[in-house]
């Protein structure tokens, strides 16, 4: 067994490796692509960096490749992503042009490692069109959305919808978020990796460390949000949810985040969260740059309480990680968190601030059942949501989709 795959070993047991290794083996040196819109920043860049390697490892021959444009485009796809979280809005036309110009001069550029592929996994609208402008393909191509598309604005996904539709397949999240295709749907939820720096255990010195190397009280509870500044994860109903425990006993706030390379709106979210932050010194808007790994992994351990208050969520990469953590989540009654948080076992589910709140004083008042709830967490992560799990459901797929009209498939 490579060292890689025994270091996975030691956390989810060796079986669970030879049942990948035994789903690998008909896959071995098939050509797969994946196409994304960023390297840094956000879930999806995140769990690619973990994935394409362990494919690799596996025997797969991988490529991960971005696209990649001008401003217009990512103005035009942080709109879709806006719509098909439900807003309501119109796209100027000249971004729609931006967009699939952008797609077809990217299609043009990878043209050769697109069309050799066995495999192509297109992650979100950014890419989708690609395939539009790739008639002579061979292999299959999946569509994988990691968008909370529960409740899309339908313009907008009408729009993305006649790019998405001849594909083999798609990928959700989530049941709820899958729209109707002619093709197969698949369900498979995300993970995270727990060799990362992002996951992997720290000694105290480092996760305490993070007091001094913020200006935190380590003497205060501390209420923990990580998050790119987005409406969707709600920041400034955190801050007044803190505004109002505060109100009770004293504690303070992190709202910790950077900006992903392909967010345009980043900043002016960032602007509202620190005119609502009104220099209070007990909340702290930590900007970190994107390779802040091991300093998120310190600040989930640190913190008391871990919050992902959002208000749509594709399923919330940091709710699995403070769970990891052993840290009961806040989480907004949304999305994927509700695929984790699960209501008053491995943290709660709330729908205002005045929710979290209430729950987020509960837990400091009771310390014992905040670290019970956080020792289930960390459970329902290690049986759910670790890479392992996402990876074997990536095999079946892919060695189901290389048998599709068998009744049967031996392995
Ligand atoms: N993240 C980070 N730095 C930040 C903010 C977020 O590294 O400043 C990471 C976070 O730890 C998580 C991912 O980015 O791994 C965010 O994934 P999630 O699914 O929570 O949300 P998304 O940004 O994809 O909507």
């Amino acid at each position: 067994m490579s060292n890689l795959l025994e270091r996975y070993a030691k956390i989810v047991g060796d079986i669970v490796i030879d049942h990948l290794r035994q789903l690998a083996r008909p896959l071995q040196g098939m050509k797969v692509v994946h196409v994304n819109s960023t390297r840094e920043g956000g879930g999806v860049a995140e769990i690619l960096s973990w994935l394409v390697p362990l494919k690799q490892e596996l025997g797969l021959d991988v490529k991960w490749e971005l696209i990649i444009g001008e401003q217009g485009f990512y103005q035009c796809t942080k709109q879709f992503h806006n719509g098909l979280q439900g807003k309501p809005l119109v796209i100027p036309q000249e971004l729609l042009v931006t967009y699939e110009r952008t797609n077809a001069e990217n299609a043009d550029r990878m043209r050769r490692t697109l069309k050799e592929a066995d495999f192509v996994f297109i992650h979100d609208p950014q890419p989708a069109p690609l395939m539009h402008f790739c008639p002579d393909r061979k292999g299959k191509w999946v569509w994988r959305c990691h968008i909370d598309l529960s409740r899309p604005y339908r313009t907008v996904w009408k729009y993305l919808r006649k790019f998405v539709v001849g594909y083999d397949a798609s990928i959700w999240s989530l049941a709820d978020f899958a729209q109707p295709m002619p093709h197969p749907l698949y369900l498979i939820a995300p993970s995270i990796d727990p060799l990362s720096p992002k996951n992997i255990e720290l000694p105290t010195t480092e996760v305490n460390g993070v007091f001094a190397r913020y200006g935190l009280n380590p003497d205060l509870p501390l209420i923990l949000q990580v998050s790119r500044f987005d409406h969707f994860k709600d920041p400034l109903g955190v801050i007044e949810a803190y505004r109002l425990i505060k109100a009770f006993t004293p504690v303070q706030l992190v709202l910790a985040g950077g900006g992903a390379a392909d967010d345009p709106e980043g900043d002016q979210v960032l602007h509202e969260v620190r005119m609502a932050a009104k220099n209070d010194p007990d909340i702290h808007i930590l900007l970190l740059p994107s390779d802040a790994h091991r300093e998120i992994n310190a600040l989930q351990r640190a913190a008391t309480v871990c919050v992902q208050k959002s208000i749509r969520e594709g399923f919330g990469l940091t709710v699995t990680e403070a769970m990891w953590k052993g840290k009961p989540v806040i989480g907004g009654d949304t999305g994927g968190i509700r695929l984790q948080v699960v209501n008053h076992h491995t943290g709660f589910l709330v729908n205002t601030p005045e929710g979290a709140a209430l729950r987020i004083r509960y837990l400091l008042k009771n310390r014992q059942i905040l670290e019970n709830m956080g020792r289930k967490a960390r459970e329902y992560v290690l049986t759910n949501f670790l890479v392992t799990r996402h990876l074997r459901e990536y095999l079946i797929l892919m060695v189901a989709m290389m048998h599709e009209s068998a009744d049967r498939i031996e392995m």
